[in-house]
């Protein structure tokens, strides 16, 4: 598989998505509005969505028939999308990741998508029904992936999903440093944003965001973010990228925070438990 090539001094290449749908018209407001919009005008990224049914034989161009062994549903059949990938791939000679989008692939993370982005191309499959021939999977895709623990309609959404989150990962797309501090960028939840005005409704902006002092502002945004992602999703932190300091920062916190939680749980002294009473 080839990967992207790197940035040149002064050139920025684009990247190239293909998405394979049986429902194309999907896409058109997706990918004409705000980052993925500028971006296809500027030539940062391409983005072509491909028609499976124009692919499929027959004057009625069939593109699903019932599952061998029974069942409910249809499932897509394999012929149109192998023709229609292959017509795809010829049209371009760059090459990626062969994308088949099932809730039973891997899990899509931050990490999935900056994997993704190192390609100068992506091709994507969705699916539809009750899912894709599994010769597509086997055969044709290299590569699995589910945007969630949820079952969709059909994989339009997740492509859109998918090309969203690689594509502002591609250079040139977003403005310099807006990628540094998001979330799940040094396996972290961002910090809370606030913008004006400084007091709303009687809710006010913390203080020190209104110091102008960069290092405590600094201090207080990863602190917030350790906090938030320690009560949301302590899952993350095994993977995170934090200092000594940090890690016993937040031990600390849990510690504070669990002797807190039993001296509410603990009855009140002097108490005899129910089960002692005579
Ligand atoms: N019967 C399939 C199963 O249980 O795995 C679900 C089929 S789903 C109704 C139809 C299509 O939606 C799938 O073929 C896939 O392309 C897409 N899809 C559904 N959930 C998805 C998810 N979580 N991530 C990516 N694609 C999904």
């Amino acid at each position: 598989m080839v990967a992207r090539p790197a940035r040149g001094e002064d050139v920025l290449l684009a990247m190239r998505f293909d998405i394979l749908t049986l429902f194309p018209g999907f896409f058109v407001g997706p990918f004409s509005t705000s980052i993925l919009g500028r971006a296809i005008a500027a030539g940062l990224i391409e983005i072509g969505v491909h028609d499976i049914r124009e692919h499929a034989a027959g004057r009625h161009r069939v593109c699903d028939d019932y599952p061998y062994g029974g069942g409910a549903g249809m499932v897509m059949k394999p012929e149109p999308i192998f023709a229609c990938a292959e017509a795809v791939l010829a049209q371009d000679a760059r090459r990626g990741p062969i994308v088949l989008l099932t809730p039973s692939g891997r899990l899509f993370t931050q990490q999935v998508a900056r994997e993704l982005a190192r390609h100068e191309r992506l091709l994507l499959i969705c699916g539809h029904y009750e899912g894709v021939d599994e010769r597509v999977r086997e055969h044709l895709a290299t590569d699995a992936i589910s945007i969630g623990d949820y079952v969709l309609s059909g994989g339009e959404p997740a492509a859109v999903v998918i090309v969203d989150a690689v594509a502002r990962l591609v250079p040139g797309v977003l403005a310099p440093g807006s990628l540094e501090e998001e979330s799940h960028s040094g396996g972290l939840l961002e910090y809370p944003q606030y913008t004006r005005p400084a007091i709303f409704r009687g809710w006010a902006v913390p203080d020190i965001l209104l110091s102008g002092h960069h290092a405590a502002v600094a201090r207080w945004r990863r602190e917030r973010a350790l906090e938030r992602t320690a009560a949301l999703r302590p899952d993350l932190l095994a993977r995170a990228e934090l200092t000594p300091e940090e890690r016993r920062w937040l031990a600390e916190r849990q510690a504070r925070a669990d002797a807190a939680e039993a001296s509410e749980t603990a009855p009140p002294t002097g108490a005899v438990p129910r089960n002692e009473q005579g």
